[in-house]
């Protein structure tokens, strides 16, 4: 099973690796930089190989950045938007350098410009991506796309919006989705019974191909199905449930995915007690 959390940054690459092999995870997900900040300073080539390195020696076989949360690639603010669209940029080309397959990112909201208009921004936002020197210097390198739990004016909170955006993608190879659990309960997508699951699934094909998830976020759901409203809560602990984790894990159209943790850090002994409760309903892992 390819399994892992979110991690920190903090104090370099290197250690985020150590820390991963202390959690006995082969799956990794990190901001590339500070995440509060759209300044992204240049990787030293010295921190890149040890990074590739240190990560061959403990066995990660998945990695992937997440972009920082102030892009909104829909944004109607034309300084926002160019911000936003460099971001994404510098993201696929660091994720090149440090031989990470997948860029995930939150899509963004409309602000009151509409969905259609929201949607055919973010197609813009990605294909102006895919076709900079930047994406052409990291030609192995994915971007995902992750789906919302639509608070506000959230896009991508349905698989329909988000395979609006696949279709209006012009290198449709360099385009794949992310799959968070939390937000498709809150968007009310139910995961918690084999029949609401099972429904998602057929959707979620229909909409945009289940080959084309390339990434399971596994968050459990302080709010309610459809409460539109995204607070992750720890696995077990919230409306989906640990049944429902179950149902999610061992199914077969998801079991091979990479499923990263995106749980609550409320002590240094979270993310081990969610990854075991992730590890408990798993068979044969
Ligand atoms: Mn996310
Ligand atoms: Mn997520
Ligand atoms: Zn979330």
């Amino acid at each position: 099973m390819l399994l892992g959390c979110h991690l920190s940054i903090a104090g370099g690459l290197e250690q985020t690796v150590a820390r991963a092999q202390e959690l006995r995870i082969n799956a990794l997900q990190i901001f590339s930089h500070n995440a509060r900040s759209w300044k992204m300073g240049a990787l030293k080539p010295d921190e890149a190989r040890k990074f590739i390195e240190r990560r061959r020696q403990a066995h990660i076989e998945y990695t992937v950045i997440h972009t920082i949360y102030l892009i909104n690639l829909a944004s109607p603010d034309p300084k926002n938007f160019q911000l936003s669209v460099q971001a994404l940029k510098d993201e696929v080309q660091r994720a090149g350098e440090l031989q990470i397959p997948h860029v995930n990112t939150h899509i963004g909201a409309h602000m009151g410009q509409g969905v259609e208009k929201g949607l055919e921004r973010i197609a813009e936002a990605i294909n102006a991506v895919l076709a900079s020197p930047q994406a052409r210097s990291a030609p192995h390198v994915k971007i995902l796309l992750e789906n919302s739990a639509g608070e506000g004016t959230e896009l991508g909170a349905t698989f329909a919006e988000l395979g609006a955006i696949l279709n209006s993608i012009k290198e449709k190879k360099r385009v794949g989705v992310c799959l968070d659990t939390c937000h498709a309960f809150a968007a009310g997508y139910d995961l918690t019974t084999p029949h609401g699951l099972e429904k998602t699934l057929q959707e979620l094909e229909r909409q945009i191909g289940l080959e084309r998830v390339e990434l399971i976020h596994l968050n459990d759901s302080k709010f309610p199905l459809g409460s539109r409203r995204d607070r992750h809560e720890h696995i077990g602990q919230g409306r989906i449930g640990i049944e429902g984790f179950r149902l999610i894990v061992n199914h077969p159209a998801l079991r091979d995915k990479p499923f990263i943790l995106e749980t609550p850090k409320d002590d240094e002994l979270s993310d081990l007690r969610n990854l075991a409760a992730i590890r408990s309903v798993r068979y044969d892992s």
